[in-house]
């Protein structure tokens, strides 16, 4: 295909990628069903750009991205690679995948038959996983314990670690890990004594009927 042509296809294929994830992609409105067609929309999409960089000579060369990735100029194909990537949005808020929850009553014999997704990403420095499986039988105490179903993401930043389930929300301190004593203690506030419970920089907030608000942790 003349080279021109496929500068121009591929143009036109970004500035329609750029409108699907602009205005449908990444949004909390709108139902779930219509968020499915146009992640499959976007996918078919980026399924159209795969083919178009195939027809690229990659002529103009190859600029260097945040992530220090060399992608060329006219088809932003990564530059010699072998690994299938997923397709994001350049500009934007990016989608990848969709919202999934544990899926089954079951309780399956082996944690990968358990396993819906355990995905992990790096984002401009910070680290995302999800994990989403169904309920298994763990071998991991002797005779065996029942994993419930769970959905968690942990949000990893600075040495902070950040899991959120169905049930609660856990954060680690990490750089504390190395100052801190051999043992862990657990405790609700009313637990532990006022002049201790002063050592701790946390703030609540809440409302006037005392119902929990958020917390502040500072550093
Ligand atoms: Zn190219």
């Amino acid at each position: 295909m003349d080279q021109k042509v496929v500068k121009k296809q591929l143009k036109s294929l970004f500035k329609s990628m750029d409108f699907v994830s602009n205005n449908f992609l990444g949004k909390e409105k709108g139902s779930a069903k219509y968020a499915q067609i146009y992640f499959a929309i976007y996918q078919q999409l980026g399924l159209a750009w795969e083919f178009l960089g195939l027809q690229c000579k990659h002529r103009d060369g190859y600029k260097k991205t945040a992530d220090n990735i060399e992608v060329c100029k006219i088809c932003g194909i990564v530059r010699e690679t072998h690994d299938s990537f997923v397709l994001l949005s350049r500009k934007g808020a990016k989608t990848l995948g969709m919202k999934v929850k544990p899926n089954s009553k079951e309780t399956f014999a082996a944690k990968k038959d358990a396993q819906i997704i355990n995905d992990t990403m790096n984002f401009h420095g910070a680290s995302l996983n999800v994990d989403v499986h169904n309920a298994y039988k763990s071998r991991l105490f002797g005779t065996g314990i029942t994993m419930a179903a769970e959905r968690i993401v942990t949000v990893n930043e600075d040495n902070i670690e950040c899991q959120i389930n169905q049930r609660l929300v856990y954060v680690r301190l990490g750089d504390v890990d190395k100052k801190a004593g051999k043992k862990k203690y657990g405790g609700f506030p009313w637990e532990i004594s006022r002049e201790n419970l002063k050592r701790f920089p946390v703030i609540f907030d809440f409302d006037e009927k005392h119902r929990l608000l958020g917390l502040t942790i500072l550093r």
